[in-house]
C-alpha cells in the first residue's frame, strides 16, 4: 500500500489512537518499527475513506509465525491448512474480525 497521511486533514483523538495501536501491534507481529508506522498510517486513510477492505495483519486470526487461525484450523472452506494469509494486502475475507486492544 502507498497512502499516507498526506490526504488528511489533522487526526483527530480516535484516529490517533487506533494508529498507536495498529503501530505496536504490527511491530509485535514482526514488522519492523518504521514499516509499521507507514503501513498504521495508510490504514489511517484506508478507514477514511471508509475502504472495507482489510490486511490480515490487524485480524484476531492472525497468529504468532503468520498463520491464520482458521486456516490452520480448517473452518475456512475451500483454503489448504498450508496456506499462509498476505501480510498487508487489502482483501476482504468473511473471516475477518478486528483485533483489539
Ligand atoms: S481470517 Fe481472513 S483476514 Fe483474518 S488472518 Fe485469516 S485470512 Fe486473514
Amino acid at each position: 500500500m502507498t497512502a499516507t497521511h498526506e490526504h488528511l486533514p489533522v487526526w483527530n483523538d480516535a484516529q490517533i489512537k487506533r494508529f498507536v495501536f495498529r503501530h505496536g501491534l504490527f511491530q509485535r507481529r514482526g514488522v519492523e518499527f518504521f514499516a509499521a508506522e507507514k503501513l498504521a498510517e495508510s490504514l489511517v486513510l484506508r478507514d477514511y475513506e471508509r475502504d472495507d477492505r482489510r490486511i490480515c495483519l490487524e485480524c484476531d486470526g492472525w497468529q504468532r509465525g503468520g498463520k491464520c487461525f482458521h486456516v490452520t484450523q480448517g473452518t475456512m472452506p475451500n483454503v489448504s491448512p498450508r496456506h499462509e494469509p498476505v501480510m498487508n494486502v487489502l482483501q476482504r475475507c468473511d473471516f475477518f474480525k478486528f483485533s483489539t486492544p
